[in-house]
């Protein structure tokens, strides 16, 4: 098969079930001929993304448990994927967590354990990661995180996750600064909001969905092949001359007052 990203390594960090972002991403990096290499980390997501895979008949070059609240357990992956894939291309990043209770209500009743488990969880772990990647993208290569619109603006109850996806926005310019000069870039896709399991944590969704249906210049929502396909470009080579970058995948929304 020839694709754009032929004998490219590539980590996909995020997969629970076939409504993930991170399945999206993956089954447009195979389609370009990417190895894969596969990180979960409860069991349950582990048993999906097997069934998935096996369905789809992809075969994956590794899948390696990763919980990105434990440096160990980060430390423990990446050097499996060393040891196992030799040089990595490509990191996707497309994780975060926040307690259910923090994502309705007011952002001033954000409780301090809520604010850092998000912030861990969503915007250090990307650091922790790029980390861990950078000694085996001898190569060079490309990082991307997946974002949201509430790191830019005030989106109802997305609270103490909006704040944690502007420190992630901030680390991925951060980041790009530093691995630059080895030849890695990172890069985020904001992605419109999309029905998965992390979604069903944010109070009133539908209303969002709705929202954007209405006023986005496409009119529609966008669905995880759109993200998929975009995540893929920035992957290439094809986006080798951008760095440090937000994308939207958003069906246009967030140019709209
Ligand atoms: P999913 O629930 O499908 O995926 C979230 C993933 O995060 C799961 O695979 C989960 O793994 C993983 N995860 C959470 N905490 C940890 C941890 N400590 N260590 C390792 N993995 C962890 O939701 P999405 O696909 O929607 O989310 C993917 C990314 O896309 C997130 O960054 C999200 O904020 C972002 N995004 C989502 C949008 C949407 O509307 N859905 C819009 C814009 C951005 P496990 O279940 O095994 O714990």
């Amino acid at each position: 098969m020839s694709g754009l990203l032929n004998g490219q390594n590539v980590v996909v960090m995020g997969i629970a079930n076939e409504r993930s972002i991170g399945w999206g991403i993956a089954k447009s990096l195979h389609a370009q001929g990417a190895r894969l290499i596969f990180t979960y980390r409860k069991e349950r997501s582990y048993e999906k993304l097997a069934k998935l895979l096996a369905e789809s008949g992809i075969e994956p070059l590794l899948t390696v448990q990763c919980d990105v609240s434990d440096d160990a357990s980060i430390e423990a992956a990446f050097g499996r994927i060393g040891a196992e894939a030799g040089v990595v291309h490509g990191v996707v990043h497309s994780l975060a967590f926040a307690d259910k209770d923090e994502l309705g209500g007011e952002y001033v009743d954000t409780s301090r354990e809520g604010y850092l488990l998000a912030q861990e969880s969503s915007a250090f772990s990307l650091v922790a990661v790029a980390k861990a990647a950078k000694p085996l993208m001898t190569e060079g290569g490309s990082i991307v995180t997946q974002t949201y619109l509430g790191a830019e603006r005030v989106m109802r109850n997305y609270n103490v996750m909006g704040v944690a996806k502007a420190a992630l926005e901030a680390s991925v310019r951060y980041l790009a600064e530093d691995l630059g000069k080895y030849g890695i870039r990172v890069n985020a896709v904001s992605a419109g909001p999309i029905r998965t399991l992390a979604a069903k944590g944010v109070s009133g969704f539908n209303d969002i969905l709705n929202t954007v249906e209405e006023k986005a210049p496409l009119r529609r929502n966008v669905d995880q092949s759109e993200v998929g396909d975009a995540t893929m470009f920035l992957i290439s080579g094809l986006s080798r001359g951008i760095t440090g970058e937000v994308l939207h995948v958003d069906a246009g929304f967030h140019i709209i007052a």
